[in-house]
């Protein structure tokens, strides 16, 4: 089987199966005050202090959560309501175009139950926020505004934002600013005090650690309202009794997630860069989508080293998608959470792309277990499974357009 599709999620890494599997050998409520509680609440505190470090943050701003989508979503409206409650006025909520929809969604929900005026911040086509719409977008009354969420970078196309300077320009306003570094980490260099922003989502499948885990790092002077009453676990901010294997196999793979990180980005920028020259060389009119990758941004690349993302004229995204995977080849249309519904992505859309083009993409991501071999793979199958998508969406639309099958 060739897997290049690491953005969706990755193979835990052995040394975090084995803590989560020895953790899981033993038991205790982080809040209870017996040795049992004391010791899982140990495991918990070292995890966070371990994960802080990592991430450039405090211990005291590592917030456990059920994952990237509960930390979007904590971030948005949490922070929305925290802010609206200190001051009415306070109704805007903007985002780029291009986020995952677990922040877009949120946004949305806002607008739609809790009286949000939501703005999607413009894109430029290699699906980048350029820190002046930000400030145009602010400008327009900046007492307005509830709270900023761009991501760092985008799952789809791979762009980095230049998170420093949209957190730079938040800042001079007074207004918080969440970014969804789900895709970042263990890729490209994240601090969280030195990025400058308020909030940060961590999500532990896509570094290499567990499902249903993840992270959201709050400032400390943050105010968010929680989404879920209870316990009053996480600062009052997140209840629930916290999922001690799962949080010590995150804090494992986010430790070795950023510690091999340099030396992981330069061996899959140079496999990625690979992949695209055999599918350039191979499909001519393959459009490679997303920023080219040599630019630096905030002392890193501004592609996700990992990414590779091509449109293929005249093919359907789902029919390549399962030539491939018929080929033992695994790859994605867009984003995972997306995948199955016919529609184009919205992220191609806002960065310009025709609907039909957008449809016919696919995303190839690389990831710690990623070889040459897989590359190899795809260079030969790939051909071949376009010039197929090619002939079949050819028929389809020739059926399409005869009135006898207009008629049936
Ligand atoms: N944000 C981004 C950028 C993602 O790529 C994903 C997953 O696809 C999520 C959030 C959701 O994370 P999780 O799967 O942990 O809920």
């Amino acid at each position: 089987m060739t897997y290049l599709d690491h953005a969706a999620t990755t193979p835990i890494l052995p040394e975090a199966a084995a803590a989560l599997t020895g953790a899981l050998s033993t038991f205790g409520n982080a809040s209870s005050l017996h040795s049992s509680g004391r010791r899982a609440r140990r495991a918990v505190e070292e995890s966070r202090e371990v994960i802080a470090a990592a991430l450039g943050a405090r211990p005291s701003e590592v917030v456990f959560t059920s994952g990237g989508t509960e930390s979007d979503n904590l971030a948005v409206k949490g922070i929305f309501w925290a802010r609206r409650a200190q001051d009415p006025a306070r109704t805007r909520v903007l985002v780029s175009a291009t986020e995952h929809h677990a922040v877009l969604d949120a946004a949305l929900w806002l607008a739609d139950h809790a009286g949000a005026e939501v703005t999607l911040l413009e894109v430029d086509d290699f699906g980048r926020v350029h820190e002046d719409t930000l400030r145009a977008a602010i400008a327009e009354d900046p007492a307005s505004v509830a709270l900023v969420s761009v991501m760092w970078a985008n799952n789809e196309v791979g762009t980095v934002n230049p998170v420093r300077e949209l957190a730079a320009t938040c800042a001079a306003h007074g207004i918080p600013f969440h970014t969804d570094a789900v895709q970042a980490i263990g890729a490209l260099p994240v601090d969280f005090a030195a990025c400058g922003a308020s909030a940060l989502t961590v999500s532990g499948h896509k570094v290499g650690g567990p499902y249903g885990v993840g992270v959201l790092l709050l400032g400390r002077d943050v105010a968010c309202t929680p989404i879920s009453h209870g316990g009053g676990q996480e600062r009052d901010v997140r209840s629930g009794t916290l999922d001690v294997p799962a949080i010590v196999a995150l804090a494992t793979a986010v430790r070795i997630a950023t510690a091999q990180r340099a030396e992981r980005a330069a061996r899959l920028a140079a496999l990625r860069d690979e992949l695209i020259r055999e599918v350039r060389v191979r499909l001519s009119a393959a459009v490679l989508n997303g920023d080219p990758g040599q630019s630096g941004m905030d002392g890193g690349p501004s592609r996700l080293p990992g990414n590779a993302h091509f449109s293929f004229p005249g093919c359907e995204g789902d029919s390549l998608l399962m030539l491939l995977d018929a080929k033992g080849i695994e790859c994605s249309t867009g984003s995972a959470c997306t995948a199955g519904v016919a529609q184009p992505s919205h992220v191609l859309l806002a960065m310009g792309l025709a609907p039909a083009l957008a449809r016919g993409s696919l995303r190839f991501s690389l990831g710690h277990t990623s070889t040459v071999a897989d590359v190899r793979a795809l260079a030969e199958a790939i051909g071949p499974v376009v010039e197929r998508a090619r002939s079949a969406g050819l028929a389809g639309l020739r059926r399409a357009k005869s009135p006898a099958a207009a008629e049936v």
